[in-house]
């Protein structure tokens, strides 16, 4: 398969290897395969181009056609068509939601809700959902919410807001009390 190399006095950047004359980015096969998959700066442009790759309609297309081809393969054959249906009960089976009963899957979409919104108070959660429903935005819903719950950080903003209200109304009083 490969040609036999001419040598070249050429040496790989990271190893010292010899490398042969037609080598285009000066590295040995597994110091440049080594580059190539650990590198941040390679990896992240490397997954913002297979990003894009696949972001195209025809790439799409002839993906979906590949999974589905294989898909019908696996369907055809009646062995390998039992060996997924068992898969799929079996994972079932272990599935602990199927197995909850109404009460403790109604928990479980709860948590998860609570999870989606876990910036929001579990006694206010109601009181989002009105929100959000009247069309409040995210960060109005948090901003109006959370400056009414001590600890957060809406709540000292608002807090430092009414300062100079409290003094003033601190004063006041003080002077009233002077006469
Ligand atoms: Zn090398």
């Amino acid at each position: 398969m490969s040609r036999p190399k001419k040598p070249s006095g050429r040496v790989c950047t990271e190893c010292s290897a010899t490398i042969c004359f037609e080598n285009r980015t000066g590295y040995c096969r597994p110091c440049s395969t080594r580059r190539l998959t650990t590198k941040p700066g390679i990896i992240e442009k490397r997954s913002a181009t297979q990003r894009a790759t696949k972001a195209r309609p025809e790439v799409k297309a002839r993906l979906s056609a590949i999974y589905t081809a294989s898909r019908r393969r696996v369907m055809e054959n009646p062995v390998e068509r039992e060996r997924v249906a068992k898969l799929g009960r079996d994972y079932g089976k272990r599935n602990f939601y199927q197995n909850l009963d109404e009460e403790g899957q109604a928990k479980v979409r709860a948590a998860i809700a609570r999870g989606l919104v876990a910036w929001c108070p579990v006694d206010r959660l109601d009181e989002n959902r009105d929100l959000r429903r009247q069309g409040f935005k995210l960060a109005e819903r948090k901003q109006m919410i959370l400056e009414t719950v001590p600890g957060t950080d809406e709540y000292a903003r608002r807090q430092m807001q009414n300062i100079p209200v409290v003094m003033r109304l601190r004063q006041e009083r003080e002077k009233a009390q002077a006469f």
